[in-house]
């Protein structure tokens, strides 16, 4: 009897532990964030437990009904689903199911976990289901990040470089042609300085999502930086032909860009196209000679395109040569100033001369200023060179001045850039006063790039260095906007008629018409007006009919270094 209670007890004492156990493991079920499908194989007994109903909006009691769960999950999920349900792996097995509820909302995680008797058959299997939709947000969020930029939704610039690689390579076995183009917003600094970086970023949206729309097949459109985008085009023919695209590109560019204040924008671009395999035969080579020629689309005047071709390449090299030069120049004073005789067309006198710089490398080639100038002034580096300039020949002035008691005049050409900087009109003052010259026989000659920027800022410095007594030429006339009408009112003193008017002052009859009146315009205006570039004594003849005050040319004097200047000083 004894024997009999104390077996009771035991079982009572047993089914309580199991049944505590049990509450155990549906506390632990319950409370952890996952849902869990618990089949027994014996008894066929299904069970569903955790958050189950969270998950899934399908009751689950029958192994039938596992068939309902299908219609929550994405098609291409249901084979993975249904093995993990039904077959008997062995041993643990944890797969890596993706699947998303009716709305593609959740990302889950299917494990299956399968028990085994000791004769190796299955007793019973629970199959977890985990809720993984925040890591795989992140995941996609990364994954998005490497491959998009994230201010235009366009490709960035690696994942672009990654799939132009992979063109490169296929178009490489099926000889087929890749075209790159490089597209920049003109004057985009004009819109970030002037309008706020935030309306810079609204146009780089703009123009992005514009861009887009360009994409087809075989097309890639990507973001780099900045206003930089880029276009490549697999074998491109018919309605992915680069004309084709630039047209709808300019087409597009015809009407304003509307900002989310409502206001209306112009936009341009300009672009640079490189195609392989004629351009270059890497990725990052194509993008490069398509950037290059681009800059050269801006240098010509903006809002167009430009084709790759060899000559621009060796300029754009020649020229990053030069940069990388000019600061040993500078350094080993390899810089001389030669002066070009200007003469009076009245007296015949010398009026003075012009200070042109002259660079002569250190293999001895001589490099011209029309070509290292423009470097110069990209680079900045024709601040310090200006400075040199200017200390140089006015110091070589005053001592002609000293010397020879002549009166004349020494002009001096200043770039835009020299000319904005803050201390510019200190620095030529304090030189002027270190040499002793005269303000008032000293021209500086500027051109309309630097009247461009900021009009009313540029004519206060000039009034003040015309106040101080300098004298104000501008150069290059009729090369610019060639506009008589803003002339006028204008502190200067001389204009300098452009070579270009006077090489075909005795061929084309226009030209000799508006030569002619702009000395007489000038001059009622009150300005004094120089030729340069004369070659010939008929052009001579021409222009001292016309009254042209001044005479600059070979004809009368090359520019000569500072020794053949004394001579005709002497003389
Ligand atoms: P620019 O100011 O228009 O100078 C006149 C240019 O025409 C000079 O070229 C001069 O040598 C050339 N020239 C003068 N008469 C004749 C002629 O009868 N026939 C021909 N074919 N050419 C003639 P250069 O010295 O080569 O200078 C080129 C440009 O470089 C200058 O054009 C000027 O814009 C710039 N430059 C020269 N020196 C300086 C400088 O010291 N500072 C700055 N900022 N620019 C300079
Ligand atoms: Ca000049
Ligand atoms: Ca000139």
């Amino acid at each position: 009897m004894d024997k009999l209670r104390y077996q009771v007890d035991l079982l009572t004492a047993l089914n309580q532990k199991l049944s505590s156990n049990q509450r155990m493991y549906k506390t632990i079920c319950d409370t952890s964030r996952n849902a869990f499908l618990y089949y027994a194989f014996e008894e066929d007994r299904i069970e569903t437990l955790g958050n189950w109903d969270t998950f899934f909006h399908v009751e689950i009691h029958d192994i039938k009904d596992i068939s309902k769960l299908y219609d929550q999950i994405q098609e291409a999920y249901i084979f993975p689903i249904r093995d993990a349900l039904f077959l008997e792996k062995s041993g643990e097995t944890s797969t890596s199911l993706e699947c998303c509820d009716a709305q593609g909302k959740i990302w889950m995680e299917c494990e299956v976990n399968v028990n085994y008797d000791s004769n190796g058959l299955p007793i019973d299997k629970v199959i977890r289901f985990r809720d993984i939709t925040k890591y795989r947000r992140q995941n996609d969020e990364l994954a998005y990040m490497a491959y998009y930029d994230e201010l235009t939704g366009l490709y960035n610039r690696n994942y672009f470089i990654r799939l132009l690689s992979d063109w490169v390579r296929s178009a490489e076995k099926e000889y087929t042609i890749i075209s790159v183009m490089f597209i920049d917003i003109d004057n985009f600094r004009k819109i970030n300085d002037g309008l706020g970086m935030i309306t810079g970023d609204e146009v780089v949206q703009l123009v992005g999502q514009f861009l887009s729309e360009l994409k087809q097949e075989n097309v890639i459109v990507s973001h780099f930086n900045s206003d930089l985008y880029c276009i490549a085009i697999y074998n491109p023919v018919g309605a992915r032909s680069v004309e084709h695209i630039y047209r709808h590109i300019k087409e597009r560019m015809k009407r304003p860009f509307v900002l989310t204040d409502g206001q209306e924008l112009n936009i341009t671009v300009s672009v640079g196209i490189a195609e392989y395999p004629e351009a270059a035969g890497t990725a990052l080579e194509l993008i490069n000679n398509a950037e290059i020629v681009m800059f050269k689309a801006k240098h010509t005047g903006k809002a167009t395109i430009q084709y790759f071709n060899a000559p621009i390449l060796n300029e754009f090299r020649t020229n990053v040569e030069i940069e990388n030069k000019l600061k040993t120049a500078l350094k080993n004073k390899r810089f001389m100033m030669y002066y070009q005789p200007q003469f009076d067309t009245k007296t015949n006198r010398l009026r003075g001369m012009e200070a042109l710089i002259r660079w002569r490398d250190e293999d001895g080639r001589m490099i011209s200023p029309a070509q290292f100038i423009p470097v110069a002034e990209k680079s900045g580096i024709i601040v310090q060179i200006g400075t040199w300039v200017l200390e140089e020949s006015i110091s070589t002035f005053s001592r002609w001045r000293k010397q020879y008691s002549y009166p004349m005049i020494l002009s001096i050409n200043i770039s835009a850039i020299q000319y904005k900087k803050q201390k510019f009109v200190e620095t030529l003052i304090e030189i002027m006063e270190r040499y002793e010259v005269d303000p008032k026989e000293v021209e500086l000659e500027i051109t309309e790039s630097v009247l461009i920027d900021d009009f009313e800022e540029v004519t206060e410095k000039l009034r003040k260095l015309r106040d101080y007594g300098i004298r104000i030429s501008l150069d290059d006339f009729g090369t610019g906007f060639s506009s008589l009408s803003y002339l006028k009112g204008l502190p200067i003193d001389t204009l300098k008629i452009d070579k270009s008017f006077v090489d075909t002052l005795e061929t084309d009859m226009a030209t000799k018409v508006i030569t002619e009146s702009i000395i007489s315009m000038v001059k009622q205006l009150g300005y004094e007006t120089v030729a340069e570039g004369v070659e010939t004594a008929e052009q001579m003849t021409c222009l001292l009919d016309m009254e042209c005050d001044n005479i600059q040319g070979y004809l009368l004097g090359r520019p000569m270094p500072s020794e053949e200047i004394e001579k005709l000083l002497h003389g």
